[in-house]
């Protein structure tokens, strides 16, 4: 039998600049999983003590992963994904009244959208609230937008392409005043903000996903405040206080625990040295590239998330090319790659088709080195420069050809110079 061609390839180096996509597993993670993945493989549900054992380890997860929210271990619900968490929020909130209306916003990621678009198929009605120039979103429309049958109000924490964050507490107690359940999609925010204060807010419901915090792939959680009724969505066995039903991922969930004690040991690195990081990757490019957008308002953006438009180039091509050059980094969210539709996102923040399609989106995490911020400073504006000189968008130069490239990669090089000592300092 031949071998998959994969088999036979090298693992190729990588630059991983698209932490919002996925995150590696942090080694601590990986070294308490295993254990659960071999030796004590017993069902956590089994009355006997090889079964118990894996319960004491459950428990000790789901108290850690408390801590990072600031609750108490029962208000805690995992779940296979963020997704799960998702549409269980959204689906107990409608079950547990006969209320018929959602609030919601025009930038959630894939797993809102898609859902609440089914159910205005079923026949509830949606309301999904605009954006800012900026990516921002007020709270007075959310207050507005709540009627007599509004269900429950779910809008996400921290946008997952612009990193723009939304003030979710305020909105949370405002949803209180009005006797609304409110869901938050907080996907992305473990170890990038502080969430010790959520159960001290008015937030009823609130999801994250293990994959997006160094823990592995498969396993969510959702945050359900005490006294909030829930239905399940999953239906089956008592596991999860009956809330959701299937044998626990174990190792998983062991994984996630473990996460979640160092996203909230290294938050403090995330909000200097990884927000310095991308602060400077972001000027340094700002500085030797014209025509460059840093979408989402600067002062109120997760740490690590950087949203760049390159008028006048698709950034499918400066994906494929940085993608030669070994570096990952994304246009819209993983889950919408492939779609040559602009990322909804930004056309919710009024980017025109064009600009909207020339944006990547790089996220950065605490794995990542300078070396990995100078190599990608080395390869993306010369890279720029000369996809915008290929480029019949560019409206500077008509003859396309006529564009001086040489001269362009020597202005190029003394800046690089510039900022390379800037980063050696
Ligand atoms: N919500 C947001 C904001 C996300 O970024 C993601 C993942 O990309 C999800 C939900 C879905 O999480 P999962 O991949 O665990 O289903």
């Amino acid at each position: 039998m031949h071998a998959s061609r994969h088999e036979n390839e090298a693992r190729p180096e990588v630059v991983y600049l698209d932490n919002n996509a996925t995150t590696r597993i942090a080694p601590e993670v990986f070294e308490a999983m295993v254990p659960f993945l071999t030796e004590y493989y017993g069902n956590p549900s089994s009355a006997y003590s090889f079964g118990k054992f894996v319960e004491g380890h459950l428990k000790e997860a789901r108290e850690k992963v408390a801590a990072l929210l600031g609750c108490t271990p029962k208000e805690i619900i995992f779940t296979s994904c963020g997704t799960e968490s998702d549409n269980m929020a959204i689906w107990s909130a409608l079950q547990t009244s006969a209320k018929r209306h959602v609030v919601t916003t025009q930038v959630e990621h894939s797993a809102i959208m898609n859902q609440t678009e089914q159910l205005e198929r079923m026949g509830f009605g949606v309301t999904r609230l605009p954006v800012q120039p900026d990516g921002t979103l007020l709270p007075a429309d959310v207050e507005n937008a709540i009627r007599d049958d509004t269900g429950v109000v779910s809008i996400m924490w921290a946008n997952n392409e612009t990193g723009v964050l939304f003030p979710v507490e305020e909105i949370a107690s405002i949803c209180k005043r009005k006797g609304v359940l409110f869901h938050t999609d907080a996907v992305q925010t473990p170890g990038k903000i502080d969430l010790r204060n959520v159960a001290k807010s008015d937030i009823d419901l609130l999801s994250m996903s293990g994959h997006k915090l160094h823990a592995p792939k498969g396993v969510g959680v959702l945050y359900a405040r005490k006294r909030t009724k829930l239905v399940p969505y999953v239906i089956g066995g008592g596991q999860e206080r009956g809330k959701r039903g299937g044998t626990e991922n174990v190792a998983s969930i062991i994984g996630l625990g473990r996460a979640a004690e160092l996203a909230m040991e290294k938050l403090s690195d995330e909000q200097t040295r990884v927000r310095a990081m991308r602060d400077l990757f972001e000027e340094a490019l700002l500085q030797r590239l014209p025509h460059l957008y840093i979408n989402g308002r600067r002062e109120q953006r997760l740490p690590n998330t950087s949203n760049i438009a390159f008028d006048f180039v698709e950034a499918e091509a400066i994906l494929m090319r940085l993608d030669r050059k070994g570096i990952c980094a994304s246009s819209g969210s993983a889950c919408t790659t492939g779609s040559l539709d602009p990322s909804h996102v930004l056309s919710a923040m009024g980017l025109t088709p064009a600009r909207a399609r020339s944006c990547v989106r790089f996220s950065f995490s605490h794995y990542t080195r300078d070396a990995d911020i100078k190599y990608a400073l080395e390869i993306v504006p010369p890279m720029i420069e000369e996809l915008r000189a290929m480029s019949p968008l560019n409206p500077e130069h008509t003859d396309n050809f006529a564009y001086d490239v040489t001269a362009a990669r020597e202005k190029e090089e003394k800046l690089m110079a510039h900022t390379m000592a800037a980063i050696n300092e």
